[in-house]
């Protein structure tokens, strides 16, 4: 059986860099699906600027009906800050014949030494890489020497085993959430970054409206 891929971050908010690379993803590499899992409190960065219940409500608005998209909130589930390894842990007690892959900007791939036991990521999973705008695949140092050991070219040996890494190019969406919330923070539309149900939510909860912002563009005083 195929790989079950597993998208991890914040998306805060989920947008079309995260979902059209997802279903390239999907299709590319006959995935049996993708399952989308929220982090909580990210340990790697600044706390999430939208509330994890809105979040949620963006990637549930985002998601539906896509076959093979798959929303799981294990991480808002638990306490404390979401470690991936933990995330693959859970997965693979769930279903241990699974064969899981990781899929990862090459933003978050260049910093993959940082994460709690990363080392451990690959006796649970596979990794993919995708291709973003503006990083580029290390090709020097640890973390170069990971692809000489670990890279593979042929997405079939996704199915079984775990621990290969695999690059991907997907189509180039220089687009990102930080992006975002500063546009909407500066009164600006973010339509067609984001699917039309996540703008309303955007819109309707005015969870990236800063208090300036808001005065300067006739918003809530
Ligand atoms: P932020 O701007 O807040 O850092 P982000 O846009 O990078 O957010 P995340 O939720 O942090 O979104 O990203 C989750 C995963 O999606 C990461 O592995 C990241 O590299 C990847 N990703 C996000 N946007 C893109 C994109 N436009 N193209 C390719 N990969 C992307």
């Amino acid at each position: 059986m195929a790989a079950t891929g597993i998208y991890g971050g914040t998306f805060d908010p989920v947008h079309i860099g995260h979902l059209r690379t997802a279903l390239e993803l999907l299709q590319a590499l006959a995935l049996t699906e993708i399952r989308f899992i929220p982090a909580s409190e990210p340990p790697h960065r600044e706390p999430t600027q939208a509330p994890a219940a809105v979040r949620m409500r963006m990637l549930e608005a985002a998601l539906a009906g896509q076959p093979g998209f798959v929303l799981d909130d294990r991480e808002l589930q638990r306490q404390g800050p979401s470690y991936t390894v933990d995330t693959l842990e859970s997965l693979r007690a769930e279903q241990p014949q699974r064969s899981l892959a990781l899929i990862l900007g090459m933003d978050a791939f260049a910093g993959l030494m940082d994460w709690h036991r990363w080392e451990q990521l690959f006796d649970h999973a596979h990794l993919i890489v995708m291709h973003r705008p503006g990083a580029s695949l290390p090709t020097e140092g640890e973390i170069g020497q990971l692809i000489t050991d670990r890279g593979i070219t042929d997405p079939a040996r996704l199915a079984s085993g775990t621990g290969h890494i695999l690059e991907w190019a997907v189509t180039s969406l220089d687009v990102s959430a930080s992006a975002i919330r500063r546009l909407v923070a500066a009164g600006e539309d973010p339509r067609f970054l984001v699917p039309d149900a996540v703008r309303d939510i955007i819109l309707e909860s005015g969870c990236y409206e800063d208090a300036g912002a808001a005065l300067v563009h006739g918003g809530h005083a």
